[in-house]
Protein backbone atom coordinates (compact mmCIF):
# COMPACT_ATOMS: atom_id res chain seq x y z
CA UNK A 1 0.00 0.00 0.00
CA UNK A 2 1.71 3.43 -1.05
CA UNK A 3 0.60 7.00 -0.03
CA UNK A 4 1.74 9.01 -2.46
CA UNK A 5 1.97 13.12 -3.27
CA UNK A 6 3.86 16.43 -2.32
CA UNK A 7 4.59 17.81 0.83
CA UNK A 8 2.50 20.59 0.67
CA UNK A 9 -0.44 21.60 -2.28
CA UNK A 10 0.87 24.31 -3.56
CA UNK A 11 -0.77 25.25 -6.98
CA UNK A 12 -3.94 23.42 -8.31
CA UNK A 13 -1.73 22.76 -11.45
CA UNK A 14 1.05 20.90 -9.19
CA UNK A 15 -1.24 18.83 -7.34
CA UNK A 16 -3.20 17.76 -10.34
CA UNK A 17 -0.10 17.51 -12.68
CA UNK A 18 1.64 14.96 -9.81
CA UNK A 19 -1.43 13.09 -9.46
CA UNK A 20 -2.02 12.22 -12.56
CA UNK A 21 1.43 11.15 -12.62
CA UNK A 22 1.04 9.21 -9.71
CA UNK A 23 -2.16 7.64 -11.14
CA UNK A 24 0.02 6.06 -14.20
CA UNK A 25 1.93 4.28 -11.86
CA UNK A 26 -1.26 2.49 -10.17
CA UNK A 27 -1.24 4.39 -6.65
CA UNK A 28 -4.22 4.79 -5.38
CA UNK A 29 -3.72 7.12 -2.30
CA UNK A 30 -3.10 10.96 -2.55
CA UNK A 31 -1.59 13.07 0.18
CA UNK A 32 -1.27 16.45 0.01
CA UNK A 33 -0.42 19.29 2.67
CA UNK A 34 -2.81 22.12 3.00
CA UNK A 35 -1.48 23.27 6.52
CA UNK A 36 1.56 23.16 6.85
CA UNK A 37 3.91 23.17 10.75
CA UNK A 38 6.92 25.24 9.26
CA UNK A 39 9.40 25.27 12.12
CA UNK A 40 10.13 29.04 10.88
CA UNK A 41 7.87 31.90 11.00
CA UNK A 42 7.81 33.15 7.22
CA UNK A 43 8.41 29.96 5.40
CA UNK A 44 5.22 29.20 3.09
CA UNK A 45 2.88 27.51 5.72
CA UNK A 46 0.19 25.70 3.09
CA UNK A 47 -2.54 26.89 0.83
CA UNK A 48 -4.92 25.97 3.77
CA UNK A 49 -8.76 25.44 2.93
CA UNK A 50 -8.06 26.40 -0.49
CA UNK A 51 -6.51 23.27 -1.19
CA UNK A 52 -9.05 21.38 -0.54
CA UNK A 53 -10.94 22.04 -3.61
CA UNK A 54 -7.78 20.69 -5.55
CA UNK A 55 -7.75 17.44 -3.40
CA UNK A 56 -11.65 16.35 -4.72
CA UNK A 57 -10.45 17.60 -8.50
CA UNK A 58 -8.16 14.64 -7.97
CA UNK A 59 -10.98 12.42 -6.78
CA UNK A 60 -13.03 13.20 -9.59
CA UNK A 61 -10.45 13.38 -12.57
CA UNK A 62 -7.82 10.47 -11.67
CA UNK A 63 -10.36 8.19 -8.86
CA UNK A 64 -7.51 8.32 -6.36
CA UNK A 65 -8.38 8.96 -2.82
CA UNK A 66 -7.35 11.59 -1.29
CA UNK A 67 -5.10 12.62 2.19
CA UNK A 68 -3.95 15.12 4.52
CA UNK A 69 -2.56 16.44 8.00
CA UNK A 70 -5.02 17.77 10.33
CA UNK A 71 -3.56 19.56 13.53
CA UNK A 72 -6.64 20.82 15.08
CA UNK A 73 -11.08 19.90 14.94
CA UNK A 74 -11.13 22.66 12.19
CA UNK A 75 -9.20 21.12 9.68
CA UNK A 76 -11.40 17.71 10.36
CA UNK A 77 -14.67 19.63 9.83
CA UNK A 78 -13.18 21.28 6.98
CA UNK A 79 -11.72 17.88 5.32
CA UNK A 80 -15.12 16.41 6.18
CA UNK A 81 -17.11 18.82 4.24
CA UNK A 82 -14.87 18.78 1.32
CA UNK A 83 -15.15 14.42 1.08
CA UNK A 84 -11.46 14.31 1.98
CA UNK A 85 -10.83 10.07 2.79
CA UNK A 86 -8.21 10.23 5.31
CA UNK A 87 -5.99 12.65 7.34
CA UNK A 88 -3.26 11.87 9.71
CA UNK A 89 -2.34 14.03 12.68
CA UNK A 90 1.72 15.09 12.27
CA UNK A 91 4.12 14.44 14.37
CA UNK A 92 4.30 17.72 16.27
CA UNK A 93 0.22 17.52 16.74
CA UNK A 94 0.58 13.95 17.91
CA UNK A 95 2.96 15.41 20.61
CA UNK A 96 0.26 17.59 22.25
CA UNK A 97 -2.76 15.51 23.75
CA UNK A 98 -5.30 19.00 24.06
CA UNK A 99 -4.85 19.20 20.38
CA UNK A 100 -5.01 15.31 19.93
CA UNK A 101 -8.10 15.58 22.25
CA UNK A 102 -9.96 18.07 19.44
CA UNK A 103 -9.01 15.58 16.62
CA UNK A 104 -10.32 12.64 17.94
CA UNK A 105 -13.50 14.51 19.49
CA UNK A 106 -14.51 16.11 16.27
CA UNK A 107 -13.23 12.64 13.78
CA UNK A 108 -15.96 9.46 14.50
CA UNK A 109 -19.29 10.14 12.69
CA UNK A 110 -17.03 11.92 9.36
CA UNK A 111 -16.06 8.28 8.20
CA UNK A 112 -12.77 9.38 7.95
CA UNK A 113 -9.89 7.03 8.66
CA UNK A 114 -6.98 8.69 10.64
CA UNK A 115 -3.07 8.12 10.75
CA UNK A 116 -1.12 9.09 13.67
CA UNK A 117 1.95 9.75 13.13
CA UNK A 118 4.55 9.18 15.78
CA UNK A 119 5.57 12.39 18.20
CA UNK A 120 8.53 14.43 17.09
CA UNK A 121 10.16 12.93 20.18
CA UNK A 122 10.55 9.61 21.28
CA UNK A 123 8.39 9.03 23.64
CA UNK A 124 5.67 6.02 22.81
CA UNK A 125 3.36 6.85 25.62
CA UNK A 126 2.07 10.29 23.82
CA UNK A 127 2.39 7.70 20.19
CA UNK A 128 0.20 5.20 22.52
CA UNK A 129 -1.85 8.06 24.14
CA UNK A 130 -2.84 9.43 20.96
CA UNK A 131 -4.44 6.05 19.48
CA UNK A 132 -6.53 5.70 22.91
CA UNK A 133 -7.58 9.44 22.97
CA UNK A 134 -8.99 8.32 19.13
CA UNK A 135 -10.39 5.09 20.39
CA UNK A 136 -11.98 6.21 23.75
CA UNK A 137 -13.69 9.14 21.27
CA UNK A 138 -15.15 5.89 19.18
CA UNK A 139 -13.11 6.81 16.36
CA UNK A 140 -12.87 2.78 14.40
CA UNK A 141 -10.53 3.63 11.56
CA UNK A 142 -6.99 4.32 12.38
CA UNK A 143 -3.28 3.48 11.67
CA UNK A 144 0.26 4.49 12.39
CA UNK A 145 3.24 6.18 10.56
CA UNK A 146 6.75 5.82 11.80
CA UNK A 147 8.47 9.20 10.63
CA UNK A 148 11.33 8.90 13.08
CA UNK A 149 12.17 10.37 16.23
CA UNK A 150 13.79 13.99 16.09
CA UNK A 151 17.55 13.56 17.91
CA UNK A 152 20.20 15.40 18.86
CA UNK A 153 22.44 12.66 17.73
CA UNK A 154 21.43 11.53 14.56
CA UNK A 155 23.90 12.18 11.69
CA UNK A 156 22.72 10.96 8.61
CA UNK A 157 18.73 11.16 8.66
CA UNK A 158 16.52 13.50 9.35
CA UNK A 159 15.24 11.78 12.22
CA UNK A 160 16.39 9.01 13.72
CA UNK A 161 14.74 5.27 13.03
CA UNK A 162 13.70 4.00 16.06
CA UNK A 163 12.79 0.34 14.69
CA UNK A 164 12.61 -1.26 18.16
CA UNK A 165 9.81 1.39 18.77
CA UNK A 166 8.06 0.13 15.95
CA UNK A 167 8.21 -3.45 17.22
CA UNK A 168 6.98 -2.25 20.79
CA UNK A 169 4.27 -0.33 18.93
CA UNK A 170 3.54 -3.14 16.58
CA UNK A 171 3.12 -5.35 19.35
CA UNK A 172 0.24 -2.98 21.63
CA UNK A 173 -1.46 -2.41 18.33
CA UNK A 174 -1.30 -5.80 16.31
CA UNK A 175 -4.39 -4.98 14.72
CA UNK A 176 -3.72 -1.39 13.15
CA UNK A 177 -2.00 -1.03 10.12
CA UNK A 178 1.27 0.66 10.21
CA UNK A 179 3.23 2.42 7.81
CA UNK A 180 6.38 3.54 7.04
CA UNK A 181 7.00 7.35 6.17
CA UNK A 182 10.51 7.41 4.85
CA UNK A 183 10.51 10.47 3.45
CA UNK A 184 9.93 12.32 6.82
CA UNK A 185 12.48 9.98 8.34
CA UNK A 186 15.39 10.58 5.75
CA UNK A 187 14.82 13.82 4.55
CA UNK A 188 16.80 13.35 1.37
CA UNK A 189 15.67 11.61 -1.63
CA UNK A 190 18.90 9.37 -1.62
CA UNK A 191 17.93 7.58 1.80
CA UNK A 192 14.06 7.26 0.63
CA UNK A 193 14.70 3.50 -0.73
CA UNK A 194 16.97 1.98 1.81
CA UNK A 195 14.38 3.16 4.17
CA UNK A 196 11.70 1.90 2.48
CA UNK A 197 13.16 -1.65 2.15
CA UNK A 198 13.83 -2.07 5.88
CA UNK A 199 10.16 -0.94 6.82
CA UNK A 200 9.05 -3.91 4.28
CA UNK A 201 11.25 -6.10 5.73
CA UNK A 202 9.93 -5.08 9.10
CA UNK A 203 6.82 -6.31 7.46
CA UNK A 204 5.08 -3.05 7.56
CA UNK A 205 2.08 -2.63 5.54
CA UNK A 206 2.85 0.27 3.13
CA UNK A 207 4.29 3.86 2.90
CA UNK A 208 3.98 7.13 3.11
CA UNK A 209 6.51 9.15 0.34
CA UNK A 210 6.26 12.79 -1.07
CA UNK A 211 6.26 13.10 -4.30
CA UNK A 212 6.00 16.34 -6.62
CA UNK A 213 6.25 16.76 -9.95
CA UNK A 214 9.08 19.56 -10.01
CA UNK A 215 10.70 18.66 -6.46
CA UNK A 216 13.75 21.59 -7.01
CA UNK A 217 10.90 24.18 -7.53
CA UNK A 218 8.57 22.48 -4.14
CA UNK A 219 7.71 25.20 -1.78
CA UNK A 220 8.75 22.60 1.36
CA UNK A 221 10.74 19.70 1.70
CA UNK A 222 12.23 20.14 -1.37
CA UNK A 223 15.41 17.59 -0.89
CA UNK A 224 13.40 14.64 -0.04
CA UNK A 225 10.65 14.86 -2.76
CA UNK A 226 10.86 11.95 -5.34
CA UNK A 227 9.86 12.81 -9.04
CA UNK A 228 6.91 10.08 -9.92
CA UNK A 229 8.98 8.63 -12.08
CA UNK A 230 11.58 8.19 -9.91
CA UNK A 231 9.26 6.68 -7.43
CA UNK A 232 8.24 4.05 -9.82
CA UNK A 233 11.79 2.79 -9.92
CA UNK A 234 11.91 3.17 -6.05
CA UNK A 235 9.12 0.91 -6.05
CA UNK A 236 10.42 -1.15 -8.61
CA UNK A 237 13.50 -2.32 -6.80
CA UNK A 238 11.55 -2.65 -3.28
CA UNK A 239 11.43 -6.24 -2.37
CA UNK A 240 8.69 -7.46 -0.76
CA UNK A 241 8.39 -10.33 1.03
CA UNK A 242 5.48 -12.06 1.80
CA UNK A 243 3.59 -11.98 5.34
CA UNK A 244 2.74 -15.77 5.40
CA UNK A 245 2.59 -18.58 3.60
CA UNK A 246 0.90 -21.49 3.05
CA UNK A 247 3.76 -23.85 2.37
CA UNK A 248 3.89 -26.79 4.43
CA UNK A 249 7.15 -27.45 4.98
CA UNK A 250 7.88 -23.71 5.72
CA UNK A 251 5.22 -23.54 8.22
CA UNK A 252 6.23 -27.13 9.68
CA UNK A 253 10.40 -25.59 10.24
CA UNK A 254 8.99 -22.28 11.68
CA UNK A 255 6.75 -24.07 14.13
CA UNK A 256 9.83 -26.39 15.10
CA UNK A 257 11.49 -23.00 15.21
CA UNK A 258 9.27 -21.77 17.23
CA UNK A 259 8.48 -24.52 19.88
CA UNK A 260 12.31 -24.36 20.03
CA UNK A 261 11.88 -20.29 21.10
CA UNK A 262 9.43 -20.99 23.24
CA UNK A 263 11.62 -23.63 25.65
CA UNK A 264 14.75 -21.12 25.25
CA UNK A 265 12.23 -18.24 26.35
CA UNK A 266 11.11 -20.60 29.84
CA UNK A 267 14.69 -21.15 30.75
CA UNK A 268 16.12 -17.56 30.36
CA UNK A 269 12.81 -17.11 32.90
CA UNK A 270 13.80 -19.83 34.72
CA UNK A 271 17.53 -18.58 34.93
CA UNK A 272 16.56 -14.94 35.84
CA UNK A 273 14.23 -15.91 38.47
CA UNK A 274 17.47 -18.14 40.29
CA UNK A 275 19.60 -15.44 39.67
CA UNK A 276 17.13 -12.97 41.24
CA UNK A 277 16.61 -15.11 44.55
CA UNK A 278 20.43 -15.43 44.96
CA UNK A 279 20.45 -11.20 44.26
CA UNK A 280 18.11 -11.07 47.37
CA UNK A 281 20.11 -13.56 49.29
CA UNK A 282 23.24 -11.05 48.34
CA UNK A 283 21.27 -8.16 48.87
CA UNK A 284 20.20 -9.34 52.84
CA UNK A 285 23.90 -10.38 53.15
CA UNK A 286 24.89 -6.46 52.73
CA UNK A 287 22.27 -5.40 54.61
CA UNK A 288 22.92 -7.23 57.63
CA UNK A 289 26.77 -6.25 57.56
CA UNK A 290 25.59 -2.76 56.48
CA UNK A 291 27.40 -2.26 53.33
CA UNK A 292 26.14 -0.31 50.28
CA UNK A 293 23.99 -2.33 47.31
CA UNK A 294 26.17 -0.77 44.45
CA UNK A 295 29.44 -2.13 43.99
CA UNK A 296 30.62 -0.78 41.12
CA UNK A 297 33.91 -2.61 40.76
CA UNK A 298 32.18 -5.74 40.90
CA UNK A 299 29.61 -5.10 38.44
CA UNK A 300 32.24 -4.06 35.92
CA UNK A 301 34.19 -7.44 36.60
CA UNK A 302 30.98 -9.35 35.77
CA UNK A 303 29.86 -6.95 32.53
CA UNK A 304 33.59 -7.67 31.19
CA UNK A 305 33.29 -11.41 31.97
CA UNK A 306 29.87 -11.68 30.62
CA UNK A 307 30.48 -9.51 27.16
CA UNK A 308 33.86 -11.38 26.51
CA UNK A 309 31.69 -14.48 26.95
CA UNK A 310 28.52 -13.31 25.30
CA UNK A 311 31.40 -12.04 22.23
CA UNK A 312 32.80 -15.68 21.95
CA UNK A 313 28.82 -16.80 21.23
CA UNK A 314 28.24 -14.65 18.68
CA UNK A 315 26.41 -11.70 20.08
CA UNK A 316 27.40 -8.34 20.23
CA UNK A 317 29.01 -6.20 23.13
CA UNK A 318 26.45 -3.84 22.50
CA UNK A 319 23.39 -6.21 23.30
CA UNK A 320 24.95 -8.19 25.66
CA UNK A 321 25.71 -5.40 27.82
CA UNK A 322 21.93 -3.63 27.42
CA UNK A 323 20.29 -7.04 28.48
CA UNK A 324 22.92 -7.05 31.21
CA UNK A 325 22.32 -3.77 32.05
CA UNK A 326 18.66 -4.44 32.50
CA UNK A 327 19.50 -7.38 34.74
CA UNK A 328 21.22 -5.56 36.92
CA UNK A 329 19.25 -2.56 37.44
CA UNK A 330 16.40 -5.39 38.30
CA UNK A 331 18.90 -6.74 40.85
CA UNK A 332 19.30 -3.60 42.75
CA UNK A 333 15.90 -2.49 42.94
CA UNK A 334 15.19 -5.93 44.32
CA UNK A 335 18.16 -5.15 47.15
CA UNK A 336 16.64 -1.92 47.35
CA UNK A 337 13.33 -3.17 48.54
CA UNK A 338 14.46 -6.15 50.91
CA UNK A 339 12.83 -5.52 54.34
CA UNK A 340 14.29 -4.86 57.57
CA UNK A 341 14.91 -8.41 58.96
CA UNK A 342 17.90 -9.87 57.79
CA UNK A 343 16.60 -12.95 56.16
CA UNK A 344 15.76 -13.05 52.50
CA UNK A 345 12.47 -12.20 51.53
CA UNK A 346 9.65 -14.87 50.97
CA UNK A 347 6.49 -14.89 49.08
C1 LIG B 1 4.07 15.80 6.41
O1 LIG B 1 3.72 14.63 6.28
O2 LIG B 1 4.07 16.64 5.50
C2 LIG B 1 4.62 16.23 7.72
C3 LIG B 1 4.66 17.50 8.11
O3 LIG B 1 5.07 15.21 8.41
P1 LIG B 1 5.61 15.09 9.92
O4 LIG B 1 4.46 15.38 10.81
O5 LIG B 1 6.02 13.64 9.93
O6 LIG B 1 6.75 16.03 10.07
MN1 LIG C 1 6.91 17.22 4.19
Amino acid sequence: MIIAGPCSAETREQVLDTALQLRELGIEWFRAGLWKPRTYPGCFEGVGEKGLQWLFEVKRQCGMKVCTEVSRASHVEACAKAGVDMVWIGARTTANPFLVQEIAQALPGTGMSVFVKNPVNPDLEAWTGAVERLRTASQKKIGLIHRGFSSFNEKIYRNSAAWDAVVQMRSRFPELPFYCDPSHLGGKVEYVREISQKAMDLGLDGLMIESHCNPSAALSDSAQQLTPARLAALLDSLEVRAKDTEDAKYTLELEEFRAQIDALDETIVDALASRMELSRKIGALKKTHNVSIIQARRWDTVMKRIVRIGNGRGLSEDFVHRVFDEIHKGSVNEQETIPDCSEPRHK
